[in-house]
């Protein structure tokens, strides 16, 4: 048996050591096993930001959905593909864990778990404690003013070469930023919102009970409504990013 066991790669072998139900620590590991870290990243010029990916793209703008069951024509790709995956890694901001700003950094982190755990349920994701694994980092920051408007929430979206396991890929790479200067409820709201755009809805609903409206309405958003999951839905089966042989040529550097 020994001999056998040495023959599987060592992903299989981990997959049979690995207890069942998980303890503590395993989830850790699967996680850093599904989210290998960056050995280069390379830049490309700026994609977008929020509400703006894809101006002048070769990708068509969607066609509403003839039922009007989702808001996907109100998305945009880039124009090298949609910025989605089959699998994300994500880091968090970790908090102070002693101290007096420990209770407010755990509203903040209670709120953005939440939201993550919403996603969850919709997209295969990992969270990592290395941000070399992630391709969303989650910043507990207000997000500076533009335009001299002030805002809760930020995502920003950069396409980046990206080795790993020796592999290059074209990866979307997204820094969202979430203040930790609201109520709990709208905290969690906020985060449900931008992490949206960070898995790929770079557009707004235009009705305020869905969680990517545009403008939101009175009551905090907490809860992905039917039509926000079924844009999720028709967004992953749309063409992903794609490395040209030209983006794979050039010198790799961090
Ligand atoms: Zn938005």
């Amino acid at each position: 048996m020994r001999e056998q066991l040495s023959l599987l790669p060592a992903a299989a072998l981990l997959a049979l050591l690995d207890p069942w139900p998980w303890v503590p620590g395993s989830a850790a590991l699967a996680a850093e096993q599904a989210c290998p870290p960056a050995e280069s990243r390379r830049s490309l010029p700026p994609a977008a930001s929020e509400g703006q990916a894809g101006a002048g793209s070769a990708i068509l703008v969607p066609a509403p959905d003839p039922a009007g069951a989702d808001y996907r024509h109100r998305l945009r790709p880039t124009s090298h593909g949609w910025p989605r995956r089959q699998h994300w890694c994500l880091w968090i901001e970790p908090g102070a864990s002693e101290g007096p700003a420990a209770r407010w950094d755990q509203a903040w982190e209670d709120a953005v778990a939440a939201a993550v755990t919403s996603w969850q349920e919709l997209l295969p994701l990992s969270v990592v404690s290395d941000p070399e694994r992630a391709q969303v980092l989650v910043w507990r920051r207000r997000p500076p003013l533009r335009g001299g408007r002030a805002s809760h929430g930020r995502a920003e979206l950069k396409l980046l070469v990206v080795q790993r396991h020796g592999q290059l890929a074209l990866e979307p790479h997204v820094s969202v930023s979430i203040s930790p200067g609201q109520r709990p409820e709208a905290m969690e709201a906020t985060a449900l919102h931008e992490l949206g755009h960070a898995f790929g809805l770079w557009g707004h609903s235009d009705d305020p009970a869905d969680a990517m409206a545009a403008v939101p309405g009175a009551t905090p958003i907490r809860h992905l409504s039917q039509r926000d999951r079924a844009t999720l839905q028709w967004l992953q089966e749309q063409p992903a990013l794609m490395l040209s042989p030209a983006m794979a040529e050039q010198e790799p550097q961090r």
